[in-house]
């Protein structure tokens, strides 16, 4: 058998295409939405080599046309989801058995046909699922899937090459095994990378995964299973089960073959997942790893020094693009006296200026939220804020559920910085400003450190390099990802690997190396050439 030590091709982020009016990328990607809305898709669980239809449905619409119907998909009982491991530990031999650039070439492979023949589909699908703007839907589920694909081959080939030094006459090594059992995957509604990513990640290490999507993204967890398919992803390797969170993932924690959790959502969930897992300590036979990023309350803080055009667009951009719901939108901000009239302002003349409705018209920057609970949470939260005293409302205040879940982008003011809305992921387009007296910069920076339970994104805006060191050593534990003149929203792979930690998760850094490092398990091999045939030291022989 010939051999080599090969390279890699060293990744680039994908270009964001601009989806300019009479571009041919925007014409490609409406007909492909028209194709998707117009047809309905019946849609399997996929188990080894079989799509398993149960009969046991459930429907799905696009949340900002909720009364059409996409199609269908279905459920699993507790006999399909053994059967998921089952698949997912039958293949498990072969998989981490075949040569490590094999499998680096088929997500390369599922990266190039996410960026070429799959951009419009997998974008209309993300429109039409999770109610995208075409900008937002392109820069997760084109660019950021690809990127991850590519730069989480690359980071493999990294870890790979990370070896030991060795002493004279012997020579040690290091093997990463992917773990014993099989991982589960447990993604969020909100981004069709993430969904995607938390398979990929595990099994290119060698892994093999069960894969429970969103009920709210399984139309578009469909594109991404054809594109793994198509790429030449195994039978059994990645395994699709949909349906009731709970009963899946309660029969999954009960296999002693459980080797880990790749989990993406909200911190609740979270916690409660890792509480089983530790209720069932003694039965596996391995410590599984868990890893979950969760969910966060992501401020934005001005110093009286910031530019107050620069601090409204931050507002805007990071708390409003994609309705809010990036687990890194800006919901909670603090505003200096002295310029916050300024940026309020600029708030309210913008947003008048901001279109919502459906993705399809690609005017609109502002869609619906993803179902009918998060509307009802926003609904609940706005008419709160309408009646109590310490809060006011400043723009926005309406919704309309009528077509679609559309909640108006939301700017409350509150003279209570532990009001709710400062302190409770609502997931919505709605923000609190909280307004402090410039004397107060100090003490409002531990006011930021300690108002929220998580630890996710943060931003500083600020002129004055003095104050933007005070906000870095006062806010050190406050973020994951930290930005300096800049929105906390829109990390990109390979250039800001993300994740938070206290209540926002175990910062394993989604798109880098310590993350793919997490489904390995090292194997130090030590050699020695010449080995010892006296057990005799010098130090035992006569003076
Ligand atoms: P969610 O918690 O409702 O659902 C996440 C996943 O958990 C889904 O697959 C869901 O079906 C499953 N789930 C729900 N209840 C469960 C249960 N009882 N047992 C087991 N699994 C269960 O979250 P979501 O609404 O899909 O996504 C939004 C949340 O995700 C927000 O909190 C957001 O901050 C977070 N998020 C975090 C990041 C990050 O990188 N930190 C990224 C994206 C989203």
């Amino acid at each position: 058998m010939a051999h080599s030590i090969v390279q890699l091709p060293i990744p680039v982020n994908e270009p964001i295409l601009s989806y300019a009016p009479s571009s041919i990328e925007k014409k490609e990607v409406l007909a492909c939405y028209t194709k998707l809305y117009k047809t309905q898709i019946e849609v399997p669980m996929q188990i080894g080599k079989e799509a398993v239809y149960t009969g046991d449905t459930a429907t799905m619409h696009p949340p900002h046309d909720h009364k059409h119907c996409l199609g269908s998909y279905h459920k699993a009982n507790q006999a399909v989801v053994k059967k998921a491991i089952e698949a997912a530990l039958a293949a498990k031999a072969k998989w981490s058995a075949l040569p490590w650039e094999s499998r680096a070439a088929i997500f390369l492979k599922a990266a190039e046909l996410v960026s070429g023949p799959y951009r419009a589909k997998i974008n209309a699908a993300t429109m039409l699922a999770q109610s995208k703007t075409i900008h937002q839907a392109e820069i997760d589920a084109a660019c950021e899937f690809a990127d991850f694909l590519r730069f989480n081959v690359y980071f493999m080939q990294e870890i790979y090459e990370n070896q030991p030094e060795s002493g004279a006459g012997i020579w040690n090594r290091i093997n990463y095994r992917p773990l014993e059992g099989f991982i589960y995957a447990v993604s969020p509604f909100n981004f069709t990378a993430i969904a995607g990513n938390l398979g990929a990640s595990a099994a290119m290490m060698g892994n093999t995964i069960v894969w429970k999507p969103s009920d709210h993204q399984i139309f578009s967890a469909q594109v991404i299973m054809e594109i793994f398919q198509e790429a030449g992803v195994p039978e059994g390797v990645i395994n699709t089960v949909f349906g009731d969170p709970e009963m899946i993932t309660n029969t999954v924690l009960e296999s002693p073959d459980f080797a880990g959790i790749h989990y993406t959502g909200s911190t609740e969930v979270f916690r409660a997942i890792w509480s089983k897992i530790g209720t069932h300590i003694n039965r596996y036979k391995s410590y599984p790893r868990i890893v979950g990023e969760t969910g966060g309350k992501d401020f934005i803080i001005a110093h009286p020094s910031a530019n107050p055009i620069e601090v409204a667009t931050g507002i805007i951009r990071g708390g409003f693009e994609y309705q809010g719901q990036k687990c890194s939108a800006a919901s909670r901000i603090y505003l200096p006296k002295s310029i916050a009239n300024q940026v309020i302002d600029r708030v309210k003349e913008e947003l008048k200026t901001v279109k919502m409705g459906s993705p399809e018209d690609f005017e609109n920057f502002v869609t619906a939220v993803i179902h009918r609970g998060a509307y009802d949470r926003l609904v609940a939260a706005i008419e709160q804020a309408k009646k109590d005293p310490e809060a006011e409302i400043i723009a926005g205040g309406d919704y309309d559920d009528s077509t679609g879940y559309f909640i108006e982008p939301t700017v409350v003011v509150t003279s209570n910085p532990a009001y709710k809305t400062m302190t409770k992921e609502l997931f919505g387009p709605l923000v609190t400003i909280y307004i402090y007296a410039d004397s107060d910069w100090e003490k409002t920076l531990t006011l930021v450190d300690s108002t929220s339970e998580y630890a996710l994104t943060g931003a500083v805006y600020s002129q004055d390099r003095f104050a933007l060191e005070e906000a870095l050593t006062a806010l050190e534990n406050s973020a994951g990802n930290f930005y300096i003149n800049d929105k906390p929203t829109g990390a990109v792979v390979g250039q800001q690997p993300f994740g938070g930690a206290r209540g926002s998760g175990t910062n394993d850094k989604a798109g880098s190396a310590s993350n793919l490092m997490r489904w390995v398990s090292p194997r130090l091999i030590k050699e020695t050439f010449v080995p010892a045939k006296d057990y005799r030291y010098s130090f035992l022989e006569k003076e």
